[in-house]
């Protein structure tokens, strides 16, 4: 069976006080509201992770993940995490691929794939994003551009490294425009990937692959999101940053 997560991405958001501050709220509310077996992963920047993973200790429905990590082990490379520092950490997941690291810092396919085996070998699970931009759905070549994305940048894992993957469908027109992909519209590429995860390996493999959903996810939309049969729960931005909504749509799935 598939596990159900609801991951928060911070993004460039919380000094290291409102940080712990928010994260401590989070964990308070997950500890007496959380009764399912559903995980909510809080991805916060590198200066949080270990103060979060130690406050996270104890609590099994919670981890800590990064929002990137670097290809190479180690080595000169001013200014960069690498993915055994992540781990070093207590953070279990490291988000890989999010559009805004492919906009703004270039990151291609190709460099996604290192990032991805350099998180692996260190232990790390990566949430892997995916997703066309507004062009590219207007002009219907989204599935190609996904399919591509996957071929390129997952597609060359065994069966087993695979198995530590969770994807993140996240339309780029959809993340903090407020304007959400519909249900059907989700389901329909959520269902397009986990076919392609079954014809790359095997439907068992497919059936075990958590996809999230990330987008304007709120406390409004996340029920009928997540109620679809291809959606396991979702990647959060803004509404991450307010314990109380992150709350309500984890708990969509008690
Ligand atoms: P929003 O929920 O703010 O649209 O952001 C989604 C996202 O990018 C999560 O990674």
């Amino acid at each position: 069976m598939r596990k159900k997560i609801v991951a928060g991405n911070w993004k460039m958001n919380m000094d290291y006080n409102e940080g712990l501050s928010l994260f401590s709220e989070v964990v308070n509310m997950v500890k007496d509201e959380i009764t399912g077996t559903q995980t909510a992963v809080i991805c916060s920047p590198f200066i949080h992770l270990h103060s979060l993973a130690q406050l996270a200790k104890g609590y099994d429905k919670v981890a800590i993940g990064a929002q990137n990590a670097h290809q190479a082990e180690s080595g000169a490379y001013t200014g960069e995490i690498s993915a055994k520092m992540v781990k070093s950490t207590g953070a279990e997941f490291v988000i890989l691929g999010h559009s805004e690291r492919r906009q703004y810092f270039g990151e291609t396919n190709e460099l996604l794939a290192a990032k991805t085996d350099t998180a692996l070998k260190n232990g790390l699970k990566p949430i892997f994003c995916i997703g066309e931009t507004l062009d590219e759905r207007e002009t219907e070549v989204h599935f190609d551009v996904i399919k591509k994305q996957l071929v390129e940048g997952v597609f060359h894992l065994s069966a087993e490294q695979f198995a530590q993957v969770v994807l993140a469908y996240e339309p780029v027109w959809a993340i903090g425009t407020g304007k959400t992909a519909t249900a059907a519209q989700a389901q329909e590429v959520h269902a397009f990937i986990r076919n392609e995860i079954a014809n790359q390996y095997n439907q068992q493999v497919a059936d075990d692959t958590t996809i999230l959903y990330g987008g304007s996810c709120n406390p409004k939309n996340a029920q009928e999101l997540f109620e679809q049969g291809d959606i396991d729960g979702g990647l959060i931005g803004g509404a991450s940053l307010k314990s109380r909504d992150f709350l309500d749509i984890v708990k969509v799935f008690n």
